[in-house]
């Protein structure tokens, strides 16, 4: 099956006493137990609802198994968290979701656990490489800047080594890019963008081979950030257009991208799908289309008297959704590491996120355009 058929029809469970179409939304928190195979209950990411959405997103990813998460932190960190203990290393790419960075900068010294941050070429991350080196993560194409990082290559540098190589896939989108497809082990998304789609929606999910899955799954139900039947239900609903809203969002910010490049209040404009970007090749080589974010840099007018100046366009927080908005990293995303990381980032005042929704393209254009002149 192509991918809008498996959005549309993967895991969906028809109603058996009502024939209807829709997986119906099971509320119960408690299952009886006699004579089943497995005890039933939410925290244990084993409910219906649970189940048709990973089996879903696992067709969408290429993945045997998975678990669905209250929020994509939930996700990452119980991803990390059921493979690392006292004196193990992990290698982390520097240009990745501010969350992330903060998550493992917060809390992995209290645990003794190592980190390294290294910049995303596949030779500096083979460089950081230690004998304790459990897990390499990488995000690509990342936040905000939109870097690619080889993701072939990288799961080959953790193959050899002997360590788990972990993706945070959510710029992407399974429509975009498949990692396990390329050997990369465990897969990663803030199912709050795009797999949710219309910004009303917080999850989390991972997609892995089922061994893993079930190393995540034991230490998943310690930590407890399972995700409620009525949210799964939403989600499934959202998965159902993913194809469509990733392919309109893949022509939008194409056009965005290549009209704010012809723009001379604009320093600079990173999209992986411009030619100029020093990620196209790898990113044409992994990806069948290049997503709907993109970033800038403004040279005139000051970043909050034009974001003041937009009328369609909505400075908000997050990204995924079928709205475009837009946002300053250094004071949202990325507000939580130091000024001198986000310098070396290449993250200044002037860098705005643009993510591209789905609206007509002309309208964000004449926005976009009026409050550059105002
Ligand atoms: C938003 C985001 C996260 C965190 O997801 P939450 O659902 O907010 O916890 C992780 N990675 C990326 C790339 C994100 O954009």
């Amino acid at each position: 099956m192509q991918k809008n058929t498996r959005c549309v029809h993967s895991g969906t469970g028809k109603d058996p006493l009502t024939r209807g179409l829709n997986t119906p939304i099971f509320t119960s928190s408690s299952f009886e137990y006699l004579d089943t195979a497995e005890n039933v209950y939410p925290r244990y990411f084993n409910v219906p609802n649970q189940k048709s959405v990973v089996e879903k997103l696992c067709a969408l990813e290429n993945a045997e198994d998975g678990l669905l998460f209250s929020s994509g932190m939930a996700a990452i960190s119980t991803a990390m968290l059921a493979f690392l203990s006292s004196g193990d290393h992990v290698v982390l790419q520097k240009d990745i979701y501010g969350g992330t960075h903060h998550f493992v900068t917060a809390e992995f010294d209290r645990f003794g656990i190592e980190f390294t941050f290294v910049n995303n070429e596949a030779a500096d991350i083979e460089k950081a490489v230690q004998k304790n080196t459990k897990i390499i993560y990488i995000e690509t194409p990342s936040n905000p800047l939109l870097l690619v990082t080889d993701i072939a290559a990288t799961a080959q540098i953790a193959q050899d080594n002997n360590a788990l190589s972990v993706i945070d896939n959510t710029f992407a989108t399974p429509i975009n890019q498949n990692p396990m497809d390329l050997g990369i082990d465990i897969v990663t998304h803030s199912g709050t963008k795009y797999l949710g789609g219309h910004s009303d929606l917080c999850c989390g999910a991972v997609l892995t081979r089922r061994d893993l899955a079930g190393k995540i799954g034991a230490t998943a139900a310690n930590l407890g950030g399972s995700l409620n039947a009525m949210t799964c239900y939403l989600l499934e609903r959202s998965l159902k257009t993913l194809g469509l809203r990733v392919d309109k969002h893949n022509r939008n910010a194409q056009i965005m991208a290549e009209h704010l490049q012809k723009d001379a209040c604009i320093q600079k404009v990173f999209y992986p799908g411009l030619e100029n970007h020093p990620g196209h090749a790898t990113a044409k080589k992994q990806m069948r289309g290049f997503g709907g974010m993109l970033a800038f840099e403004l040279k005139s007018p000051a970043p909050d008297r034009f974001l003041k100046n937009l009328q369609v366009i909505t400075p908000a927080l997050s990204l995924g959704g079928v709205e475009t908005i837009i946002c300053s990293p250094a004071t949202t995303s990325h507000q939580k590491i130091t000024a001198a990381e986000r310098a070396e980032l290449g993250i200044t005042d002037n860098t705005l996120r643009l993510s591209v929704g789905i609206e007509d393209p002309e309208d964000l254009i004449a926005d976009i355009d009026r409050a550059l002149s105002n």
